[in-house]
């Protein structure tokens, strides 16, 4: 199978649903990490194809719903500084923080500017010598090796006026923190596509290991999530527990060699905090000291103000996967993507945004 095409073929999917049907005998709770893969598998209407003997949940895998408020009001501080030049991916800018949000701070004077990669961010700082341009590091391994480039491309030129603000985050340990956490019973996980073609599928095998919980390396289209789950299904009825890839086309089992080398060039593991999870010791990307002089939160003086959460939004319970957004009092009603209360109904990857796109009435 090549074509896209190919992985949204009718035909293939009812084969693997009745395949699926045939072999589940046992209740299994499948957890896909990814926000790609639950907005996949709510716009494709996935869950109701499945049999009742399995039960989906999904993860805190989405880069901007994980941010932790404390994070983005450090962001927010920072943007308000006269002489920065605050850079960002879009869909950080409408995310709200304790008090406000990017969007807002650049409403009221602040210079925020949408970027679509980190070669935008230094040019603005090569054509803006006067101003301090800090781009706002937000993502999993898929993109700090991105970030880490342009660290040592900043360097390579002598662009003095460009800072990180590194809230990267890594998924393996956030994932083990939610299995001994203990809250959530997961027996089969999905894993992400995108961050495994960085990692390579062999960053899952302690889960597999340890756990004795199965793995699949999933794609993103219809095809792909329905033999992923096929494939764990298999697993969990045989009592097998391994990593395996179904998105062949994008995954190897030791992933990009060279993005890793480059990431962990500049950066080094250090404790993050994750939204409704807390820190999580070595789940974040910190530059190493001799990168220090990127590092925007020791270059600036700002007071991100003390951290409040948004009333009634149960976001860190919904990254848990303890509630669905279903659970939340504010759902469809006071919070929609019009009016968002929470990063989870912001992010095109939110499992809020999802369900409000995408559920079903019993969703
Ligand atoms: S529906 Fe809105 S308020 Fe409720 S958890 Fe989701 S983002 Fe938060």
């Amino acid at each position: 199978m090549r074509l896209v095409d190919d992985f949204r073929n009718t035909e293939l999917a009812k084969g693997l649903i009745d395949s699926i049907r045939r072999i589940s005998t046992k209740h299994v709770r499948l957890m896909e990490f990814c926000g790609g893969h639950t907005v996949a598998i709510m716009k494709h209407g996935i869950r109701q194809l499945l049999p009742p003997t399995i039960e989906m949940l999904s993860g805190p895998g989405c880069p901007v719903c994980v941010t932790d408020n404390s994070d983005l009001d450090k962001a927010i501080a920072l943007a308000r500084l006269p002489e920065v030049t605050l850079t960002t991916f879009g869909d950080m800018l409408k995310v709200p923080g304790s008090r406000s949000s990017l969007q807002q701070a650049r409403a009221e004077g602040a210079d925020v500017r949408i970027v679509y990669s980190t070669l935008d961010a230094l040019e603005i700082a090569r054509q803006n010598p006067s101003r301090k341009v800090v781009f706002l590091g937000v993502g999993f391994e898929t993109t700090a090796p991105t970030v880490a480039a342009s660290v040592l491309q900043s360097e390579k030129e002598g662009i003095g006026n460009y800072y990180i603000l590194s809230m990267h985050k890594l998924c393996p340990p956030v994932i083990r923190a939610i299995l001994d956490s203990g809250e959530v019973r997961v027996s089969g996980l999905i894993c992400p596509g995108h961050v495994s073609t960085v990692v390579g599928s062999e960053a899952w095998s302690f889960i597999a290991h340890e756990y004795c919980i199965p793995c699949v390396v999933s794609g993103f289209e219809p095809v792909d999530i329905l033999q992923t789950i096929q494939m764990l299904v298999s697993q969990l009825e045989k009592g097998e527990s391994r990593v395996e890839i179904a998105y062949r086309r994008g995954v190897t089992a030791q992933g990009n060699e060279r993005a890793l080398e480059i990431m962990y060039q500049v950066f080094e593991p250090c404790p993050a905090r994750w939204r409704g999870m807390g820190t999580v010791p070595g789940s974040g990307l910190g530059l190493r000291p001799a990168y220090a002089r990127f590092n925007a939160e020791a270059a600036f003086e700002f007071d991100p103000g003390p951290t409040v959460e948004p009333k009634g939004c149960i976001c860190g319970e919904v990254l848990r996967a303890v509630k669905t957004p279903r659970d939340c009092k504010l759902f469809r009603t006071v919070c929609t993507p019009a009016n968002p209360v929470g990063p989870c109904m912001v992010s095109s990857e939110g499992s809020c945004a999802a369900y409000y796109l995408y559920g079903a009435a019993d969703d």
